[in-house]
């Protein structure tokens, strides 16, 4: 078995060396306390600490003061938070709006109709959601629009975001959370499950604009609230610890890194790659959805039949390439290339490509 190859699952996946190896350490003996962070109160000084510091680490890379905004950890995953949002801020009497660009948003949307009523402000589904749509038929004094940032399924991603007029901005950020530079200040809430460029499963990191959670509805089931989250700092109940540390990890490492301007330099050159074997490969790569509308962290494409699909994957992987297999529902190929994909990763994935289309 190889020490180390190149992992481009969906999610869970691929995370630095350094952090795992640094994860690994803390998993025995934490900072030389003899014990396990594992091990450690949640009540304890430094695992607060420690998660005051990922709390704040989030929020420089955004650029995002604390003064406005707060980073919450909860559990439940990015699922629950498609659930959480319309329970806080919608109620029978309102409308929210919702962009529906794929099988995330789906989910999404479907919660958000048992609490209150759903304007679909724009669909890519008639075209297999190959494409992010641009116009947007908002409603006027919704309750918040919620948008999709990277679907990981599909393959695309939003540049352009919808001018909501002061509607409060949600996000589903969870496959391209700290993947680029945006003027984070236009969100009132991003949520992104941390197993896709974040960290390990199990926490859900949680940005809010904390005079908007101050309007979210009352008596609603304590864990469920955003208030209580925020009022007692991600501690009301004991949090996902090691996740936390681990996230923790991963934000030091990015910033080591030189911030998300240098990871979006990175995340660019290594789609570029693979979007260029794809276009320069005469037809024999196809990719799946509108180029202006392409993903920088999942690049999804076809090959002509099936069969030389689960071929290409095979092979791919005894090349130490591996995780390249499209999402069931879609089929065809899809390399993930969150931050933790190494440049050298996309290169060699290229290469591979080029030598298996000569071949083949
Ligand atoms: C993976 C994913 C989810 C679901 O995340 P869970 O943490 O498994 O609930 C939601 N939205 C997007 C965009 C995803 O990629």
């Amino acid at each position: 078995m190889p020490e180390r190859v190149f992992n481009f699952n969906p999610g869970p996946a691929t995370l630095p060396l350094e952090v795992l190896k640094e994860a690994a350490a803390g998993a025995v003996n934490f900072r030389n306390l003899g014990m396990s962070i594992m091990e450690m109160s949640h009540r304890d000084k430094k695992f607060e600490e420690l998660m005051h510091e990922a709390m704040n680490d989030i929020l420089g890379v955004m650029e995002l003061s604390s003064e406005e905004y707060a980073v919450l950890f909860l559990g439940g995953g990015a699922s629950l938070q498609f659930c959480m949002v319309p329970y806080n801020f919608l109620s029978e009497d309102r409308t929210a709006d919702y962009v529906h660009t794929g099988a995330w948003s789906k989910n999404a949307i479907k919660e958000a109709r048992l609490f209150g009523k759903v304007n679909i402000a724009a669909s890519s589904e008639d075209r297999k959601f190959s494409f992010i749509p641009t116009s947007f038929d908002l409603t006027p004094g919704a309750a918040y629009v919620h948008v999709t940032s990277n679907n990981t399924i599909y393959g695309t991603r939003m540049t352009k975001f919808p001018d909501t007029g002061g509607v409060p901005l949600v996000c589903d950020m969870s496959s391209d959370f700290l993947s680029r530079r945006l003027d984070y200040s236009k969100f009132s809430l991003i949520y992104a499950g941390a197993q896709k460029n974040i960290g390990p499963a199990g926490v859900t990191a949680v940005v809010v604009r904390k005079a908007w959670i101050e309007s979210a509805k009352d008596g609603i089931p304590t864990m469920l609230s955003y208030k209580t989250h925020l009022s007692k700092d991600s501690l009301f109940n004991t949090p996902p610890v090691f996740p936390i540390f681990v996230v923790g990890l991963v934000v030091k490492w990015l910033k080591a890194q030189g911030g998300l301007e240098a990871v979006e330099k990175v995340n660019e050159a290594k789609a570029k790659a693979v979007y260029d074997a794809i276009d320069g490969s005469g037809g024999f790569y196809t990719g799946t959805v509108e180029k202006d509308s392409r993903s920088i962290m999942n690049v999804t494409f076809r090959l002509k039949t099936e069969e030389l699909e689960a071929k290409f994957i095979a092979e791919a992987k005894e090349k130490e390439l591996v995780g390249l297999k499209g999402h069931r529902d879609v089929g065809g190929c899809r390399a993930s290339l969150y931050n933790a994909m190494p440049l050298a990763g996309a290169v060699k994935l290229a290469e591979f490509m080029e030598a298996f289309r000569r071949a083949n």
